[in-house]
């Protein structure tokens, strides 16, 4: 079965859409750490980020580069990363912009027109 991330990637599932490219798709995690919260996933689906093809790792991360930098650009904030995997089987990298209320798994209760707002600023 397709998982959550393989239907948010085909349409199927609604998502906070902020880039997307032959090989991967970032879009906002509804749980959020911090606004800005957003998840980078190889288009291929595996569970585990080392187990992607050499193509699809490097795209993987050359998309986490690009969107760190854009987000940083826009936010002015540093982008912290993290690779959990315990939840969704489906590779992906965590991209968090810090601000002063972040604290490591505490998420925030953002409304659907603040994840529109947060997603029309970070689009690129
Ligand atoms: P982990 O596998 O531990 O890295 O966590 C998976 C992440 O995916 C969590 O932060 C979830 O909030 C996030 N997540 C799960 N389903 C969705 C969804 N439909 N849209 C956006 N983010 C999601």
């Amino acid at each position: 079965m397709a998982s959550i991330f393989s239907k948010i990637i085909a349409g199927e599932i609604p998502s906070y859409k902020i880039y997307e490219d032959d090989k991967t798709y970032a879009f906002l995690d509804i749980n959020p750490e911090t606004k800005g919260h957003t998840l980078v996933v190889p288009k291929v689906e595996v569970d585990k980020i080392y187990e992607l093809s050499d193509d699809d790792y490097f795209a993987l991360w050359a998309s986490v580069k690009k969107i760190s930098r854009h987000i940083e650009d826009v936010t002015g904030r540093r982008v912290v990363m993290k690779v959990i995997g315990t939840d969704v089987p489906h590779a992906h990298v965590h991209l968090m912009p810090l601000d002063e209320s972040w604290e490591y798994g505490k998420t925030l209760s953002l409304t659907e027109d603040e994840f529109k707002t947060i997603a029309e600023k970070l689009a690129l």
